[in-house]
This record gives C-alpha cells, structure tokens and sequence, in this order.
C-alpha cells in the first residue's frame, strides 16, 4: 500500500470540515491544501514511514481507522467575528443557549430512538450545564468586560471549568472538559461553525477529548480512542469503557505526530499506536485483528452461559455502573445484575441535590433493566477529594482520610434520607440493595441502617410504596472494615469488597500515584489475608461477600477468590466474557490448590508472576 507522509496542511485548520475515510489503501486528503499536497504526494510517498507511538493501553483490542482530532481551535474565528452592542450580543448568547439546548434534545432523542443510551445520557448532562441559570448570568458578567457573545462564552464556562480542574479527584477533574466542551459547543453556534462530515471509521484523538464528540458519534463509527491526557476516568474513557472501544491514554506530545484522516493503527493492549503504518505493519495487525474478532465471537458464546468452573462452582459475574444506561451495555456481555452503581454520578453536574423524585427515576430504570437480578445501590461516596458545589466542605490536608462518604451521610440527614427513601421505592420495580461506603466501624453501619429503617417509617407514612426487603450491606474497603469483618457480617447482610481503596488504605499506596504504582497490587499477602478472612467471615454468618474493585475484573484473581469461597465478582462489563471463560477452564479443586499455595508465599509480586505463568 502506498502510505504517505504527514500532510501539509494544517490539522487544526477548522473552516472546512474534516472528513474522515474508511481505512482503504487510497489516502484521502484534508481538503484545505488539497491541491498543495496533490503536487507533494508523489515525493511523500517515497520517503514515507510510519510514526510510532506509545501509549498505556486502558481497553484491549486492535482499531483501524482514520485519526479525527478533537479539540478545534475558534482563536481565527473570534478574531473575525464582528460583534454588536453589548445589549445585541446578550440577545445573542441568551439566543445561542436555547438554540444549542433544542439541538442537544434533539439528539438526545435520537440517540435514545436508537438504544444509545450513554450517548444520551452524556448530552442530557450537557443540555444542564446548557440550561444552568448561573451559567447565562456568568456569560452575561463576561460580556460586560469581552463585548463578544462568542469569547463571553467560553469565558464563562472556562472559569467553571477551572473550578472543577482544582478538585483533586480524577473524576470531578475530568469534568472539566464537559463544561469546556458545552462551551465550545455555544461559542461554534455563536460563530456559525458546523460539525465535521465523518466519513468511514475514526480514531478519535486528542490531549484531552470533548465528551460530545465521542456522545455525538454512533458507536459504530468509532474504531479507536486516543487520549493525550494520562486519565482513565475521563468521560470519554468511560464512555469507550462501557462500548469496548479499543483505547489507548497518556500519549502526551504523541497527539502532534498525527493529523486529521491520517491512516492509523492502535492497540489497546500494548498501548501502541502506528501512524501511518506501511503495508506489513498492516499485515501484522490484520492478523491480530482476525484472531480478535475470532475471540469476539467465542466470547459471545459464553454470554448465556453460567459462571462455573467444570466441576460445578459457580459464581455471579455482575457489572459496575454509573447510570442506569450502562446496564444495557452490561447485558450484552452477559452480566447477571449490578454489584456496584456508584449513586455519586447521580449527582454530578447538577447545581442542587437531586430530589427524591429524581434519584428515584434513576435508581428505578437501574433496577428494572437488571431484569430481576440484584442491583446493588451504593450510597453516595463523595465528599473531601470530591467536593459538589451544593455541599460544604473544609480544604482538607488528607482528603483521603477525610469528612467523606457514609461521614457525610450521617451527618447529612437532608441529603441522606431522599437517596435511601429513593432507593427504598426502586426496590419495588426489582431488586435492590443498599451499599454504605467507607465503613470502619460497626456503630457507622447500625446509625446508617436506623436512617434505612427512618426512611421506611417516612415512606409509610407519606403512603408512597416501597420494597421491604431491600438487602442493607457495606463495602469493606478500609483495613478496619475488613479487621473487624467477623463482627461486621454479624449485622450486615452483605459485603462487597472494595480492593481499589482497600489496597491503598492497607499498603499506604495512593491508588492514583503513578510513581509508586508498582507498589499498588492487590495480591500483596496483607491483602490478600484481609480479602480472605472478609470472604471467610461473610460465609461463616451465613451472608454473601462480593467484591466491586478493580481485582474482581484480574482473571487470575477471580480464581484465588473462587477458592476462597466469594459468591458475586462486580466489574466493568467488557472484563466479563475474559473472567468467565477463566472460570469455565478450571476446576474448583484446582483454584483450592493454588489458594493454599498462594497464602504460603511472601511476595505479591512472586504470587502474581506465579498466577499469570498457571496453565
Ligand atoms: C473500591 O474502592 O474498590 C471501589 C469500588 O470504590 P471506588 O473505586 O468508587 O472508590
Ligand atoms: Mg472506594
């Protein structure tokens, strides 16, 4: 095939619309110097090579496509907008609000037509930031000062944007880009620029990537995702999370060498990424796409089948969300209910408390999409590191080891009763349980569920329904939840176990520190006798243990877990089909085995070298 070198036209140039082919072997040029590049092409093509470049690789798989670059640059287009007074440009902001607003619900219904649900979900968020009061004054304050509708704009949401990058949480950083994106969204209404045509398969890319264009495309148009920024939490990742959208993070300048409809190549389990890439690099990757798509259709066999290894244990393989709409996608991968729908999203991007009322649609579309199967609601864990505008909290030295989670619950009875009276009457549309986070004590569970049985008192009295029966469990995510975990299973009626913190607590590793990140892993021997005498405690009072952290997605861990006699494994759906087919190729007496052998060693490492190297 012949490939060529980077065009010459400039990749952010945004008056014409990109367009983005199928990756055939003929290149398509960007049409802005198309005819400068049509006299170069000859030349390019002889000296062409392919860029290489390395990313850490977040969702497995092989994309081809074509690069789409997020993140246009308006700094042309503000320079030549022609403003009016500053009376006609708040008419035409207050215009462009309503405007984009209609066109966001608009698709947002397109996309809820077609079952696209996180799609939806994703511009309904934005349709708030959109329709927030206090974005329309800022923008008006702005205006004051800039006098262009535009500029106002994207200075309006830039600032709220930078409240959110100051938060020291990943997840609430990463909102950031949505406020940008809204507003960059306004100010290209405001200036009259349209959206890219998209032609063919794309790879999206960029430093940082606006939620709307991943939200804004059908997933089957896209092939890959490319982040510059090193998050995994970002909207767009969780979006390609959810979807199994091959992903590559943390490519940093990587995102220079790459141009919009360049051919490219990514690899979602090495990180790699071939820009670019010259006919035996195509080969090479066809191939591991023919064997991936080969995995593809083996891994849709098992969806119907149960999570058992060949002589008989089974265990429940269940998915954690984010909103109710993630659990189509986890349906689809076979997942038998909810372990873990973290309730704190539910709360994002809203200038007050969601009510009741609200919380209540949501934890109800969650319940009945999981088909009778158990949905495990977590109360919300916010607080410290993830401040919400509408809920006061002290700048903390330990954010970590702060006033968060089930802290905040039990001093908060306002915010605390609507969520459980909330999920209370979920309940009565399927099956619902209560999950309280960062419990350490057995005092906070029994204070938490005298505020359940509280909630059911005020339920009656109101007359409103509510399920009776509704499990009332904790996740064991600190030391001292899992220390005391015999005591604890006394009262509980379930534990999910929490290694994405439990780790961190347990080793005094942050779990987000990339430098000390070869520290963190959750075969440590300190947590694994924590995770096994939590499992063992649940079992011996006759209540479930589960676990929601990442480790239950570690194949390798869902054995060692088996063996120590867990009952539900809770993770991102896509990890479903590796885990059960793990599952399915092993016996329980064999799982038992390596467990005794595993809890003589001394070494995580060693244990996780002699996990991975198991036949
Ligand atoms: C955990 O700590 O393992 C967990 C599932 O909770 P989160 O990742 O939301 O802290
Ligand atoms: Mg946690």
């Amino acid at each position: 095939m012949a490939t060529k070198k980077k065009t010459t036209a400039a990749p952010k140039k945004a008056a014409a619309p990109k367009k983005a082919a199928a990756p055939e072997k003929k290149v398509e040029q960007a049409p802005a110097d198309e005819a400068k590049a049509k006299v170069k092409s000859a030349a390019q093509a002889a000296e062409s090579k392919t860029d290489k470049i390395k990313g850490k690789g977040v969702i497995a798989g092989v994309a081809v496509g074509r690069i789409l670059l997020a993140g246009q640059n308006l700094d042309s287009f503000l320079v030549n907008y022609k403003a009016g007074t500053v009376e006609e440009e708040k008419k035409k902001a207050a215009d462009a609000l309503v405007k984009v607003a209609e066109a966001l619900q608009n698709n947002i219904k397109k996309f809820n037509d077609q079952g696209l649900k996180e799609q939806a979900g994703i511009l309904e968020a934005h349709r708030m930031m959109v329709e927030d009061p206090a974005m329309s004054g800022a923008i008006d304050e702005k205006l004051e000062a800039s006098g262009s509708a535009p500029k106002a704009v994207l200075d309006a949401y830039e600032s709220q944007a930078q409240v959110f990058e100051a938060m020291e949480d990943e997840y609430f950083r990463g909102r950031a880009v949505d406020m940008r994106d809204v507003g960059k969204r306004i100010a290209k209404y405001l200036l009259g620029i349209k959206e890219p045509e998209i032609v063919g398969k794309v790879i999206v890319a960029g430093t940082e990537i606006e939620p709307s264009v991943i939200a804004g495309l059908p997933t089957d148009k896209i092939a890959g995702v490319i982040l510059g920024a090193g998050s995994t939490t970002a909207h767009a990742v969780i979006i390609a999370k959810t979807r199994a959208i091959p992903t590559v993070v943390g490519v940093g300048e990587g995102i220079k060498k790459m141009a919009d409809g360049d051919p490219a190549i990514l690899d979602g389990e090495t990180g790699e990424i071939l820009i670019r890439p010259n006919d035996e690099e195509r080969a090479f990757y066809d191939e591991k796409i023919k064997k991936q798509e080969e995995l593809k259709a083996y891994y849709a066999t098992l969806k119907t089948l149960p999570a058992k290894t060949q002589d008989g244990q089974e265990v429940i393989l269940a998915a954690n969300i984010g909103s109710p709409n993630d659990v189509d996608a986890a349906n689809g991968f076979g997942a038998h209910g909810v372990g873990l729908f973290r309730s704190e999203f539910v709360f994002m991007g809203k200038s007050d408390v969601p009510k009741e009322e609200d919380q209540f649609k949501e934890y109800k579309a969650a319940v009945e999409k999981c088909n009778g199967n158990l949905c495990v609601i977590r109360t919300m864990d916010i607080g410290g590191d993830k401040p919400l505008p509408y809920i006061q909290v002290d700048k903390e030295e330990n954010p970590f080891l702060g006033y968060r989670a089930i802290r905040i619950s039990l001093q908060r009875k306002d915010l605390f009763m609507p969520q459980l009276k909330a999920i209370l009457r979920a309940g009565v549309f399927g099956k619902a349980a209560i999950m309280f986070p960062m419990v350490i004590n057995v005092k906070e569970f029994l204070d938490a569920k005298q505020f359940v049985e509280d909630a059911k008192m005020e339920l009656a009295h109101e007359g409103k329904d509510f399920a009776q029966d509704v499990q009332v469990g904790i996740m064991v995510e600190t030391p001292a939840a899992a220390t005391m975990a015999p005591v604890l299973a006394k009262y509980v009626d379930f534990f999910s176990i929490g290694t994405n913190d439990l780790v961190q607590y347990t080793l005094a590793v942050d779990r987000g520190n990339a430098q000390i990140s070869y520290l963190y892993n959750h075969f440590n021997p300190a947590v694994l006798r924590l995770i096994k005498r939590t499992i063992e405690s649940a079992n011996a009072e006759g209540k479930w243990a589960g676990m929601c952290g990442e480790m239950a997605s570690d194949p390798n861990a869902a054995i060692l877990l088996m063996a120590m006699g867990i009952k539900e494994l809770s993770m991102s759906a896509p990890s479903i089909p590796r885990v059960k087919e793990r599952i399915r190729n092993f016996t329980f007496t064999r799982a038992k085995e390596i467990l005794a052998e595993v809890m003589e060693m001394e070494d995580g490492d060693k244990i996780k070298e002699y996990l991975t190297n198991l036949k």
